[in-house]
């Protein structure tokens, strides 16, 4: 069908980051409240996440990780809604075909937890019955089994940016969701936790360690539709690392608001986040591989009032 074909292009799963981003969505779609992520050796030992959500559906089982199976998708329309991180069935069933995959799974309606191997094709055997609450857990093992130049690519040192990838990545995901509980362990210990809270405020200190350079931004501009909230640093912190940019509760890359943070801020980055919410009729999320990069209507708009928010507010300065 036209759904299938549109959704379907390009490659999901190509590094220990983008297994770990796929499984943190499915976790926050299942609608989980705490995900617990523990890697190994970077991730290429092991990635196991587990989450409290709805749990999956005995019937809906065996097809999980079949190729463009998914229970999110209604009809080629709610592409451009975005409640959801998922659309494409793609992520499950790619992983599964790279790496070796075991899924735990306890629905609501369930008495118990069935563990499974799911195999390279996505098909399911059950290993177990378990008792664990409601909810899904994902263990990936032997990862890149079948592709050994990109194993070795990532056994070196781009397996330590992959984990710092990882955690900035949490990091983001976790302002994005204050009210959800975060929990990152490395070789078993625990690298970070966000204690999950209503206000973004306290998510940042979690996420920051401390908000004490940063000021609070609080902005709504009621027929503009526009509301800007947020902390920044009040000088450039880092050429590399930008600001967390939230668009309609959802962690996006939104290069041109980026490029104006680099003006405002002398060439650097600010530490922080703001998180804008605007009307949904204003803002196409996704429709990109990666499902994270934000194209705006108006968009030069947008961006003047984060500027002339962030220039008096933070900045303290007139323009
Ligand atoms: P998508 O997220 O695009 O639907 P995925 O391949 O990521 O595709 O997941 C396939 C399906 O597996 C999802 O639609 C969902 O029904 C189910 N699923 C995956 N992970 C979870 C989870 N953690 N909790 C509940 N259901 C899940
Ligand atoms: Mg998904």
């Amino acid at each position: 069908s036209d759904t299938i074909r549109s959704v379907c292009s390009g490659q999901v799963i190509t590094s220990p980051y983008s297994i770990v981003k796929e499984l943190i969505e499915n976790a926050l779609d299942a609608g989980a409240s705490i995900i617990e992520i523990r890697l190994e050796e970077n991730g290429l030992g092991k990635i196991e996440i587990r989450d409290n959500g709805c749990g999956i559906k005995e019937e809906d089982r065996p097809s999980v990780a079949l190729p463009h199976f998914t229970s999110k998708l209604k009809n080629f329309s709610d592409l451009f809604l975005v409640n959801t991180y998922g659309f494409r069935g793609e992520a499950v069933s790619a992983i599964c075909s790279i790496a070796k995959v075991a899924m735990i799974t306890r629905h609501s309606s369930d008495s118990v937890a069935k563990s499974y191997m799911v195999r390279s094709d996505g098909v399911l055997s059950q290993t177990g019955t378990i008792h664990n609450n409601v909810g899904t857990t994902f263990i990936v093992t032997e990862l890149f089994k079948n592709l050994p130049v990109r194993k070795k690519f990532y056994q070196g040192k781009k397996g330590k940016e992959q984990l710092n990838e990882i955690d900035h990545f949490i990091r983001g995901i976790a302002i994005a969701n204050p009210s959800v509980r975060f929990m990152l362990r490395h070789n078993r210990q625990l690298v970070w936790q966000h204690a999950s809270s209503r206000h973004l405020k306290d998510s940042m200190a979690s996420v920051y360690g401390t908000v004490g350079d940063m000021i609070e931004i609080n902005y709504s501009k009621e027929d503009s539709g526009v509301q800007v909230t947020g902390m920044l640093s009040t000088s450039g912190k880092s050429s590399k690392k930008p600001p967390f940019i939230v668009v309609n509760k959802r962690l996006v890359k939104f290069k041109a608001l980026q490029k104006s943070f680099k003006k405002l801020y002398d060439n650097m980055f600010p530490s922080g986040a703001v998180c804008i919410t605007l009307s949904p009729n204003l803002v196409d999320v996704n429709v990109e591989v990666d499902k994270s990069a934000v194209i705006c209507r108006n968009e030069a708009d947008l961006i003047s009032i984060v500027e002339e928010i962030v220039g008096k507010q933070v900045l303290n300065t007139e323009s």
